[in-house]
């Protein structure tokens, strides 16, 4: 599972305060309490929006701090309540107190709200303070404060695309390339700790989300190296997206040692559609080790070069729809 995560500062609004008025009409020289209330505080709402798949606009801003509510009025005028700040956040946000195990909610389906911090209630005027001994009340509430404080938000992402290859194989320098992800890339194994995920926009408004995860070693699925965790997030993609350096001498090993660690892990895994791809196509020289004994097509691309990525983001795209 990707974690997404992220700290803010909420501050609802404070409620405004409640008015001392009296009432002044010809003919009544002494009217009664006519002081409305105030306006409530606005709330911080947190609300799923299918659009988003990353907090990453959550992390950028930090802060929400919402209006403060009107002061109430004569007349009997009730403040105006302050406006709430709607923050829109991926479904599956799960928000936190920070330091505290409580968790204030769990969005899960599209439009859903929840009030985070409650904006305080608007003090009342000093209508609501006229009794038989007090006939002119000179007393109405301040405001009440706004919620605050610090959240934790999380968000697990599930990827529609994990891309499955030994160390170096290009995963991360594709993810790189096809997203705004940007992932460490080295020249040595195990630069991937843990799984990045980048959002792939295409026909403008589309998009599906990618993970690179760790190089996939012998032996994983047995629990040796990053395996085992690593490999739980694969089960959750709806694409496995194997990855072959072009210059690996025995593509047809390496893939069955791929794919043998994936269906140990979970056999499962072998209903998910697959796609294998060639990397690293722009240093291929003279074609050395030729790749005819595959059952499946194999897409040559470069990440560096981008030869073959539009028909491989076509060819992925094709498959998330059929799988939908
Ligand atoms: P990962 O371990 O699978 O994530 O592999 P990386 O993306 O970190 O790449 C390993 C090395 O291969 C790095 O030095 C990259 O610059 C290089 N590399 C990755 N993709 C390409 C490619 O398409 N062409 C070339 N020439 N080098 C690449
Ligand atoms: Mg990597």
């Amino acid at each position: 599972m990707f974690i997404d995560y992220t700290k803010v500062e909420l501050t609802a609004g404070n409620g405004g305060a409640g008015a001392v008025s009296f009432r002044r009409e010809k003919y009544i020289p002494k009217g009664g309490p006519d002081g409305g209330d105030g306006g409530r505080g606005g709330h911080i709402i947190f609300q799923a929006d299918s659009n988003l798949h990353t907090l990453q606009d959550v992390r950028y801003r930090k802060l929400y701090r919402a209006e403060n509510g009107a002061k109430g009025a004569g007349a009997r005028k009730t403040g105006r309540n302050g406006t709430d700040v709607i923050v829109p956040v991926p479904i599956g946000t799960l928000i936190k107190g920070a330091g505290e195990a409580d968790i204030v909610a769990d969005l899960v389906a599209e439009k859903q709200q929840v009030i985070v911090c409650r904006g305080g209630d608007g003090g009342r005027g000093n209508t609501h303070f006229k009794s038989s001994t007090r006939q002119a009340p000179q007393k109405a509430q301040p405001g009440k404060p706004g919620e605050s404080g610090s959240f934790e938000i999380e968000l697990k992402v599930l990827a529609d695309v994990g891309l499955v290859g030994l160390p170096n194989a290009g995963k991360s320098t594709l993810l790189a390339r096809l997203s705004a992800a940007r992932p460490k890339i080295a020249d040595y194994p195990f630069t991937t700790l843990e799984p990045h995920l980048g959002i792939v926009k295409y026909n403008e408004y589309q998009s599906f989300v990618m993970a690179d995860i760790p190089g996939l070693i012998e032996g994983a699925s047995a629990g040796k190296g990053l395996g085992h965790q690593f490999l739980k997030h694969v089960e959750r993609n709806k694409v496995l997206l194997y990855l072959i350096d072009c210059a690996d001498e025995d593509p047809r090993a390496t893939f069955q040692t791929l794919q043998q660690e994936v269906l140990q892990f979970n056999p499962d895994l072998a209903l998910k559609p697959i796609l294998i791809c060639r990397s690293k196509m722009d240093l291929e020289k003279d074609n050395i080790h030729p790749w005819q004994d595959f059952d499946q097509e194999v897409l040559p691309i470069s990440a560096v070069s981008g030869s073959g990525l539009n028909e491989l983001i076509s060819k992925i795209t094709g498959l998330l729809r059929e799988n939908n």
